[in-house]
């Protein structure tokens, strides 16, 4: 195994409208799409497209998203030996409305997601243990994710923290354990309670976190690109310049590429550029996994 993603999954229920309903209201929808999704399983999925060996820690529900879920790992190759269903619990759901200026109504119904537990980080340990990386972010439990970031720790597997979505009672003694912190600005903001408007003020920010411990911070500015600052450096990268038709999922395809390279040659700041051409051409695409591309893609991109 080359990455282990603990995390979450969801199936995106995806109405275009024209018009939200009001209360009370019963409307047509012109178009409906259904997807995979989840913080969790976006990253998996990058990262196995680009022929990583991933393993998932997961939960599914007692329904039919999950024989979805499940297929939709199976397709991409990832191990799915602990993702493992929650008798009775829903799949996590994300229904979503989005309307013709493609602007994104979202709600999400973690479900099973919910009772990832600690314990079965323990039960997955032997499988754990052969990865050379670890992804978590925070649409499951927090002392799972804490968890996580110990096992890492105590295994000498590096760690990446997605804090996404953001949440302000985050306990700083594990968080700033993990190897790399990768928030975009509004998570960055949010957590730190420091402003972010400009990229004098992100570097501020995320350097507050690099001295509470934390190796590397990456933050994801979007369009602007991402910016990577350590004891030692600020390092701004622009991004690619691409016609932006659906930026969903765009930071899970970073976060996913970049795990890959990572793991492949150790290098930051390249795993990062492939990370941003990989995630400027989902953009260019609608949905999030069914937008991210394949290595050929990015390489010929590239070039
Ligand atoms: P989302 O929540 O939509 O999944 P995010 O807010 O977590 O995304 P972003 O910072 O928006 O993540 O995007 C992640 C990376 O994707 C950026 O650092 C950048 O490299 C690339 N990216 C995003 N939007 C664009 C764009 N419009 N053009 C080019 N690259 C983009």
């Amino acid at each position: 195994m080359d990455i282990a993603v603990i995390g979450s999954n969801m199936v995106d229920l995806i109405a275009y409208i024209d018009q939200m309903p009001k209360p009370g209201e019963t409307r047509e929808a012109p178009e409906f799409e259904m997807g995979c999704g989840g913080k969790g399983a976006n990253q998996a999925v990058a990262a196995a497209k680009l022929g990583s060996r991933v393993m998932m820690v997961s939960k599914v529900g007692d329904d039919l998203f999950a024989d979805a879920t499940l297929a939709n790992m199976k397709a991409h190759r990832i191990d799915t030996e602990y993702v493992t269903a929650v008798k009775g619990a829903t799949s996590g759901v994300a229904p979503i409305f989005v309307d013709p200026a493609s602007q994104n109504s979202i709600l999400i119904i973690k479900g099973a997601n919910a009772h990832l537990m600690p314990e079965d980080v323990d039960q997955a340990s032997a499988k754990l243990k052969q990865c050379s990386l670890i992804i978590v972010q925070l649409e499951i439990p927090l002392p799972t994710v804490y968890k996580a970031i110990a096992f890492g720790n105590e295994h000498n597997i590096p760690v990446i923290l997605n804090p996404a979505p953001a949440s302000t009672n985050l306990d700083y003694s594990y968080v700033c354990r993990s190897d790399f912190f990768i928030p975009n600005e509004t998570e960055l903001e949010i957590l730190t309670g420091l402003p972010v408007d400009g990229e004098e003020n992100i570097a501020k920010a995320a350097m507050t976190l690099v001295e509470r411990g934390v190796k590397n911070v990456i933050v994801t500015m979007g369009s602007r690109g991402a910016m990577l600052v350590t004891k030692e450096t600020v390092t701004t990268l622009p991004s690619y310049e691409v016609n932006a038709n659906d930026t969903t999922g765009a930071g899970d395809a970073f976060i996913g590429c970049f795990a890959h390279y990572y793991v492949q040659h150790h290098d930051v700041m390249e795993a990062m550029k492939k990370a941003m051409a990989f995630a400027a051409l989902s953009v260019t695409k609608r949905g999030s996994q069914t937008s991210y591309p394949t290595e050929a893609e990015v390489t010929a991109f590239l070039e």
